[in-house]
């Protein structure tokens, strides 16, 4: 499958962002939409036969400096013809050939900061050479609150085999880090727990605008309303308030918001509406 869209660049003043299609799964539309009715939700987004939704991986490359940092890896290639059905991967599109398509070679990567470590953000971590796991990013130290780390190795959570092992290889540079700190230099995190204990989004901040990769604090466009949850979160209530923050802190700084499964509209800005708030096309984007 060719990629949904090209590597497409901002530059926020001394930081440039990339947004690369890490490529997409379908899951189920009423587990997305928790408590929501279909008749709502059904508004916003079409369900296949199945009733699964569409979802893209959205990730980041971030370049300053010297630094090069992937912000999300997608769901990677490590499927067999099963799971390929389930969920809707290609297995040959993902952040890898994602990069190469770029110009970027994997190994000049010094960097990795993920959301959380369910398997459709930390499955482009590595690739199967054989029955070998293979890390895709060589030389990168791998970010990650340690709270999501113990919680992966644990499987701590509601969905049975979304922390997986292949993910969670040991010989990997791993960084986890305790509460809200800033990860390499203008690169932030911020807490948002409620999908999982240990989900952060990230900030990045440059010299003119902030971009902030909200991950599964709101996965599409369409969750930007309060009781839009998945099924999928450990804790709606927190989720809720996670959002409120991040939207608010989106809005109050008119950064770039990065909707990390949105398929169509993943770059937005956010607006004050009554008392939540409402998402923008990205001028330009
Ligand atoms: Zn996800």
């Amino acid at each position: 499958m060719p990629r949904r869209f090209p590597p497409h660049a901002i530059d926020l003043g001394g930081v440039r962002i990339t947004l690369l299609d890490g490529g997409a799964l379908a899951l189920d539309g009423g587990a997305m939409f928790g408590i929501i009715p279909k008749a709502l939700w059904s508004r916003a987004v079409t369900a296949d036969p199945e009733n699964r939704i569409k979802l893209a991986c959205n990730c980041l490359l971030v370049e300053m400096g010297a630094r090069r940092v992937i912000v999300e890896t997608g769901h990677g290639s490590k499927y067999g013809d099963k799971e390929q059905k389930i969920f809707a991967i290609d297995p040959t599109w993902w952040l890898v050939p994602a990069l190469q398509d770029a110009g970027v070679d994997p190994a000049t990567i010094t960097d990795v900061v993920l959301t959380h470590l369910h398997f459709d953000h930390a499955g482009g971590l590595t690739w199967l050479e054989g029955e070998r796991v293979m890390p895709s990013f060589p030389n990168a130290a791998v970010h990650v609150q340690e709270q999501e780390l113990t919680d992966a190795r644990a499987n701590f959570g509601i969905m049975t085999a979304t922390y997986r092992a292949p993910n969670l290889d040991p010989t990997m540079n791993w960084r986890p880090m305790t509460g809200e700190i800033e990860i390499l230099p203008g690169v932030f995190a911020l807490l948002s727990p409620g999908h999982t204990r240990g989900h952060h989004s990230i900030r990045i901040a440059g010299k003119d605008r902030d971009a902030v990769f909200c991950g599964d604090v709101m996965p599409t466009a369409a969750h930007v309303g309060a009781p839009y949850n998945m099924g999928y979160d450990l804790f709606p209530l927190d989720n809720r308030e996670s959002k409120r923050r991040i939207l608010a802190t989106v809005a109050k700084t008119d950064a770039i918001l990065v909707i990390g499964h949105e398929p169509n509209t993943p770059l937005v800005t956010v607006r004050p509406d009554g008392d939540w708030f409402r998402l923008e096309p990205l001028a330009g984007a």
